[in-house]
C-alpha cells in the first residue's frame, strides 16, 4: 500500500503519519525529518537546503526527487510506504509518477490558515524521529520529553509565526496546484480522499481510516 498524504504545514500530516505508517505497518517517509537530519549531519544535501528550510521556501524539486527516489526503492519499501510532506509540486508529483512509482490513495488533510497559526506557536518536535506534540493539544506526558526516547523536546525554528505564514503562502502557491492534480485525476488509482483535519487527533484518524479501503 502506497499513499500520500497532503496537506498545508501544521495540518498534522506528521501526526497522523506515524499513527497511520504503525497501523499498517510500513515505513513514514518524511522529506521534512530526512533534510532535518541532513542538516544537523552538516552533509552536502543539508548544507544545500538549510537557507530554505530557514526562510520557510521549498527546497529545489531535483534535490528531493533524487532524495525521494533512493529512499523509495529502499528494500523496507517493497509492502509500500507513507510519504508525508511529498510531493509538494507539480514538478514532484509528475516525477514520482514517472519513476512508475504508483500510488493508492492520496489523502488531503484540510484545516484553516488560522488554526495553523495557533497550532504552530505550540508545536514541540523530537529531532530524531520527527515525532510532534503540542503544548496543549497533544502534550507529551512529560513537560519537553519525548513519550518514546525520554530525549528534550525542542521548538523548530522555522515554526515562527512569520515564517509560518510565509509558508502557507507557499503552500496555497506551489503545493496547492498539485493537490488540484490529484483531485481531478479520473482514474480510481489513486484514490483521492479530503479529509477535515479540525478535531482531536483520534478523531481525525478514524476519519482517515474510514476512507481507506483496509
Ligand atoms: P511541515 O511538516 O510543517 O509542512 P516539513 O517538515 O514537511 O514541514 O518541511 C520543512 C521544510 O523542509 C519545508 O519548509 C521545505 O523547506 C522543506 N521541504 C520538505 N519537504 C519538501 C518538498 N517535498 N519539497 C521542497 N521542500 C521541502
Ligand atoms: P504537519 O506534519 O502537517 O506539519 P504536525 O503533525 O507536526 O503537522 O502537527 C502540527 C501541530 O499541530 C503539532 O503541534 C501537533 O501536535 C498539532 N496537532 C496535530 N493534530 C492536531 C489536531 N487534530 N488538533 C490539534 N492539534 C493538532
Amino acid at each position: 500500500m502506497r499513499i500520500i498524504l497532503l496537506g498545508p504545514p501544521g495540518a498534522g500530516k506528521g501526526t497522523q503519519a506515524e499513527k497511520l505508517a504503525a497501523h499498517l505497518n510500513i515505513p513514514k517517509i518524511s522529506t521534512g525529518d530526512m533534510l532535518r537530519a541532513a542538516v544537523s549531519e552538516g552533509t552536502d544535501l543539508g548544507r544545500q537546503a538549510q537557507e530554505y528550510m530557514d526562510s520557510g521556501k521549498l527546497v529545489p524539486d531535483a534535490v528531493i526527487i533524487d532524495l525521494v527516489e533512493n529512499r523509495v526503492s529502499a528494500p523496507d519499501c517493497k509492502n509500500g510506504c507513507l510519504l508525508d510532506g511529498f510531493p509538494r509540486t507539480l514538478v514532484q508529483a509528475k516525477a514520482l509518477d514517472r519513476a512508475g512509482i504508483d500510488l493508492d490513495y492520496v489523502v488531503e488533510l484540510v484545516v484553516d490558515d488560522e488554526e495553523i497559526v495557533q497550532r504552530m506557536s505550540g508545536r514541540l518536535s523530537h529531532p530524531g524521529s520527527g515525532r510532534s506534540y503540542h503544548k496543549i493539544f497533544n502534550p507529551p506526558k512529560v513537560e519537553w520529553v519525548d513519550d518514546i526516547t525520554g530525549d528534550p523536546l525542542v521548538q523548530r525554528e522555522d515554526d515562527k509565526e512569520e515564517t509560518v505564514r510565509h509558508r502557507l503562502h507557499v503552500y496555497h502557491k506551489q503545493t496547492a496546484p498539485m493537490v488540484e492534480f490529484y483531485r481531478g485525476l479520473s482514474t480510481d488509482c489513486p484514490k483521492f480522499v479530503e479529509v477535515q483535519g479540525v478535531g482531536k487527533v483520534d478523531e481525525v484518524f478514524e476519519r482517515i481510516l474510514s476512507e481507506l479501503n483496509i
